[in-house]
Formats: structure tokens, C-alpha cells, sequence
């Protein structure tokens, strides 16, 4: 019986050897026949044995796969080399055709193998640093085989769709109209200033990289050899690396005021608190170094802001929330981002600052707040980014009014949504640049703002519908000084303005349950899990004074020696003192076993 033969389809990688697969290379040296282009040929000649050489120029594609199918079947191990990925512009879909022409079935056929290899899109975006990071597309403009007018489509839709794009046979000597084209056809869904890298013969000796722009790619060398990876509109250049941010859509809460933040400040505990949980230790390194006092990490609170503006001037609301967060930064910022973004195509914020003007017709926002919309529609990224905020009618109050429901259902639009929690609060998540604008509009309707992520919380009870509020300013002012500050892991502190501790209050972080004019103090509740239990109270008959004191000095301790995501229960077994309250160990219940089994 005749030996069966076998193809082996390989992708050899970008041409150096140190980036071809150990699968290709041992399928190179098992081969009886190597079937290549001769420049390929030549780049992996360092592998190659005693194989008989099949070598065709660059348009011979066809006559090179009918070659190694014929050979295959005569019982030999055939490699059809290319380089890149076989699969990506390269022989594997050819080979194919062949043997689907001829009748091949995997099952009576010769044995196929397919080897990956790296493809110019991953080669050169490493080359770039981390440029196809998103939704990325190759295209190659080579209209040998494709007609342009479907070519420039794919382009469009590339455009369109926001994708990374990686050109392929960008320009030739004689093909040259099909690049200017193609930046003629994304420079209408795409800034000039969109990063561009083009990569020449990436890991070969004669490498070349550069660094440029849609704008002004075409003044620089494109040639076969080149690959272009366009960015989206995300895409942005640090340290001479070209990065597209991860992530579909990003969230952000209140607790900072300088928002998007810049690029070499993602990743951070600080500014993107839901982005590190489980991830990056350099991110968390920062947060075990960040320090401060209490007072002056909760003067950024909003807590602070909303407190002092209890029916604030919007005008002076921003401003002091802009001094409390450097000003000069900010504007600073908000300048270039307006230079940079000539962004053409309508994005979802534009939607939200249409909420705004419905506020502002409505005499809900001041005009103050209209005078930065210029400045605001410059701002606007082309990705959209989602405020996510806490937000409640009061620290005692749970009723909210018809008129800041109509409020709420402005600001939220038809993009945003609610989410009604067990918290007391609903979460917002609306689609906006202007963070600011939503916050002061639902301060403005006498609502509560909060950040989310990991930030105290003060959770108080309803102080018996509003009539039995001798401690309700305590609470307010725990939220005043308290609120939104930034901690290891997201905290609560549990406000009962009596005795019966309603809202489950003692199951808190932190909590406090009022009697007779003074508090008694609870430490490290578990509110939810199989081994939930109560805080433990710490202390009694507190003045108001002491115990606004005995918080600050608690959330200093957790703040300063906190682990990063460490909750405040296990903080609290861990160190065992705090703020000179010790800790003591929850009794579990016994365990009893079912008399019925399971
Ligand atoms: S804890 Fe006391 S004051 Fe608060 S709602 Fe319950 S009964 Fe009323």
C-alpha cells in the first residue's frame, strides 16, 4: 500500500528565527520537499537540510499549490511555506481550492496540517507597543485579486465602524492611487491627528519603524514591504509608543474630578478604581503609597462639595471643585484635549449634552454652566464613557419628589439607566463627558451624588419617616466629611438614629446607633455572605464629637494601613487595634447537622 502523503502548510512568522513557531520549525526539518516563494526560501535556508527545493516567483501562487498537492499525493511530507500566517493572505486557502477541486476529503485525502504563524498585524503592533489592543481588521489593498471598489468599501467600513485598521500591500511601484484612497476615505470618520505606524520588514535586518499620523502618513516611505496599522479613535501615542486603550466601554464615577484621565494615568487604583480589582501590582503599589489625611482626601470628596453647596451657585460649585482638584491641570487639559479632538463623527455624549440644554430651558441649570458647552463639545472623546454615581434623596430622606424623578429622567436619557439597589440609592449610568454637568443638576434638585467604586458610603436609616431626627445631623455630617473618601475597599458606615437599629445598620463596616444624645460605636460588620455576622460594638455613650473623632482616626488607620481590596472586617481582624478599639473574634453558630441529611 502507498505511503499517504502529507501537507504541511506553514507560516514561518515575520523572517527572523527567533519569531518561527517550534511547531514550523520542525515541520520545515521533517519535510522531504520545501514549496516557496524564493525570497521565503532564502529567509529560512538556515533550517533547511537535505529537502528538495521548489522555488517560483511571487505571482506563481497557483502553480506553487497544484506543485505541493501533486508531490503530496505521490506519498511525500509537502511544505508549503509562507511568510506571516499561511492562513492570513498567505497559501492555506489555496491549497484548499486545490484539493477541493480535485475531490479531496480529509477522510480518503492526504493529511493536511496547517501551522500558524506570526502575522504582520502582531508582528508590527509589537514593533509599535500596543496598537491593536481593540476591534482591528486587516486589509489588504492589493486589487490583484480583489476589485478596488469592494477594497475601498471594507476601507469604509473600517472607518465607519471604528475598527484598527492593518493595510496589507499597502503600495506597490505601479499600485500607488490605493493608499492615498484609503486615507482620503478614514480622514471622514477619523481625526488627522489618528496615530499611524508604519512597519518595514519588521524583524528582518533591514527593520524600519516609524511613527506618524493619517494626516501625514503619505509623506513618509510606503512600500510592499510596509505594513500600516491605523488606530481608532481611541488610539493615542506615549513615550513614542503607540497604545489603544483596553476595554469596550469605560465607567467612572465622581470621585475625581479630572476626567478622562490622560493616558499614563489609567490603570490606577486612584482613577479608575473597577479597572484593577484581581490585576495590575503597579497600580496597586500606588495605592499602598498614597497618603494624606483623611481631611484633605475628603475635602476632593464630593461629599465635601455637595455639603457645601446645599444649594449651591453651580457657577461656584465647579469652581470650587476645579480649585480642590488644581485648576490650573485641568484647564490646562481641557485645552489640549480640544486641539486634539476633531472628531467628526457625532458621538453618544453629544446625546447627554442635549439633556443638558433641557435642563438649563428648564431653568435647572445655570447659564454659567452653558458657557463651558463650547469647551465641552471639544472635549468630547469619540469613546464613550459611562458616569456611574450613587444617588439618593437625602441622608434620612428616601421619598423622592416628582420633580427630581423628572430630573432624573433627564440626566439619564434614553442611553442611561438606573439600577435600583438594596443601598438606598439608585445607580446611574449615563453616557457623558461632563461628569460635572449631571452631578450639579441632580445636587441642584436638593439630590444626593455619591461616587461608586471604593469609597465610604454612609448608609442611614429613614430616622422614622423624617420625625425623630435629633442625630440626623451627625449623620450629615459624617457625609460631609466622610463621603466618597477613598479606602482600601468599598466601605459603609450604618447611621441608626435609634435603638432598633432599623436598615441592618450593626451589619456595616462601621457603625453607629444613636441613644439618649450619645452613640455607641460598631466596628467590622459582614453584611453579606454565608459567614455574615455583626459589627462588634467597641464603644458606648460617645459624644457626637468623639465619635466623628473615633471615624476619622478608623478610616486614617484603614486608609494608611489597609491592603489593597482588603475589607474592613479583615482589616480589622488583621491589625487587631484600631484606633484603640481591639478587636474580637465573631463567635460562629454552631454547626448542626440536619436530622434529614441534605
Ligand atoms: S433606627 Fe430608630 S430612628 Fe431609625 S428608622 Fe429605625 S426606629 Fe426610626
Amino acid at each position: 500500500m502507498a505511503t499517504r502523503g502529507k501537507l504541511l502548510i506553514i507560516g514561518f512568522g515575520p523572517g527572523s528565527f527567533e519569531q518561527i513557531t517550534e511547531r514550523a520549525r520542525t515541520a520545515i526539518q521533517e519535510s522531504d520537499v520545501i514549496i516557496g516563494y524564493n525570497t521565503y526560501v532564502d529567509l529560512i535556508r538556515g533550517l533547511l537540510t537535505d529537502q528538495e527545493i521548489v522555488r517560483t516567483g511571487m505571482t506563481e501562487e497557483v502553480s506553487r499549490a497544484i506543485e505541493a498537492v501533486r508531490q503530496a499525493e505521490s506519498g511525500k511530507k509537502v511544505a508549503v511555506i509562507s511568510s506571516g500566517d499561511a492562513g492570513v493572505y498567505g497559501m492555506a486557502g489555496l491549497v484548499y481550492e486545490v484539493l477541493i477541486e480535485q475531490g479531496w476529503t480529509e477522510a480518503t485525502g492526504v493529511e493536511v496540517e496547517v501551522i500558524p504563524g506570526i502575522s504582520a498585524i502582531n508582528s508590527c503592533a509589537s514593533l509599535l507597543g500596543a496598537p491593536v489592543m481593540h476591534d482591528a481588521c486587516t486589509i489588504s489593498l492589493s486589487d490583484h485579486l480583489t476589485p478596488w471598489e469592494v477594497i475601498a468599501k471594507r476601507v469604509e467600513a473600517a472607518g465607519m465602524g471604528d475598527f484598527i485598521v492593518a493595510l496589507y500591500n499597502p503600495r506597490s511601484g505601479r499600485r500607488t492611487r490605493q493608499i492615498v484612497e484609503t486615507q482620503r476615505i478614514l480622514l471622514k470618520y477619523r481625526s488627522a491627528d489618528t496615530p499611524v505606524g508604519l512597519v518595514k520588514s519588521a524583524y528582518r535586518a533591514s527593520q524600519q519603524v516609524v511613527l506618524t499620523t493619517l494626516g501625514e502618513m503619505l509623506e513618509h516611505e510606503i512600500g510592499m514591504l510596509t505594513t500600516v496599522i491605523i488606530g481608532n479613535r481611541s488610539t493615542k501615542v506615549y513615550d513614542g509608543k503607540m497604545i489603544t486603550p483596553r476595554g469596550y466601554q469605560r465607567k467612572y464615577t465622581l470621585d475625581r474630578a479630572e476626567q478622562p484621565i490622560k493616558m499614563n494615568e489609567r490603570l490606577r487604583e486612584e482613577h479608575e478604581p473597577w479597572a484593577l480589582h484581581g490585576g495590575v501590582s503597579a497600580g496597586r503599589g500606588e495605592k499602598t503609597k498614597r497618603a494624606g489625611s483623611v481631611e484633605e482626601d475628603a475635602s476632593r470628596s464630593l461629599g465635601v462639595a455637595l455639603a457645601e453647596g446645599a444649594n449651591p451657585s453651580v457657577g461656584v460649585a465647579l469652581e470650587a471643585r476645579a480649585n480642590s482638584f488644581g485648576g490650573v491641570a485641568v484647564v490646562e487639559d481641557a485645552t489640549e484635549v480640544v486641539n486634539a479632538a476633531a472628531a467628526p463623527a457625532r458621538s453618544s455624549a453629544d446625546l447627554a449634552m442635549e439633556a443638558v440644554s433641557l435642563l438649563v430651558n428648564r431653568g435647572v441649570l445655570e447659564t454659567s454652566v452653558v458657557a463651558r458647552e463650547a469647551q465641552v463639545q471639544g472635549d468630547l472623546f469619540s469613546q464613550p464613557l459611562i458616569l456611574e454615581i450613587a444617588v439618593s434623596p437625602g441622608v434620612g430622606n428616601k421619598k423622592l419628589t416628582p420633580a427630581q424623578m423628572a430630573v432624573l429622567l433627564d440626566v439619564v436619557g434614553e442611553d442611561g439607566e438606573f439600577e435600583y439597589t438594596p443601598h438606598h440609592y439608585v445607580i446611574l449610568r449615563v453616557p457623558t463627558r461632563e461628569p460635572e454637568l449631571i452631578s450639579e443638576a441632580l445636587t441642584a434638585a436638593g439630590m444626593i451624588v455619591q461616587p461608586l467604586g471604593d469609597v465610604v458610603q454612609i448608609k442611614a436609616c429613614d430616622f422614622c419617616n423624617l420625625e425623630k431626627t435629633e442625630s440626623l445631623p451627625q449623620a450629615e455630617e459624617l457625609l460631609r466629611r466622610f463621603g466618597g473618601l477613598s479606602v482600601p475597599k468599598e466601605l459603609k458606615i450604618g447611621f441608626a438614629g435609634c435603638g432598633m437599629a432599623c436598615y441592618g445598620s450593626v451589619n456595616e463596616d462601621i457603625a453607629m446607633v444613636y441613644r439618649r444624645g450619645k452613640f455607641d460605636l460598631f466596628l467590622g460588620g459582614k453584611a453579606i455572605g454565608r459567614n455574615a455576622h455583626p459589627a462588634q460594638r467597641v464603644a458606648e455613650g460617645l459624644e457626637p464629637e468623639q465619635l466623628l473623632a473615633a471615624v476619622e482616626e478608623i478610616l486614617a488607620a484603614y486608609k494608611g494601613k489597609g491592603h489593597p481590596d482588603e475589607r474592613f472586617h479583615k482589616f480589622f481582624k488583621r491589625v487587631g487595634d484600631v484606633a484603640g478599639f481591639h478587636h474580637e473574634d465573631y463567635q460562629a453558630p454552631l454547626v448542626i447537622e440536619s436530622i434529614c441529611g441534605d
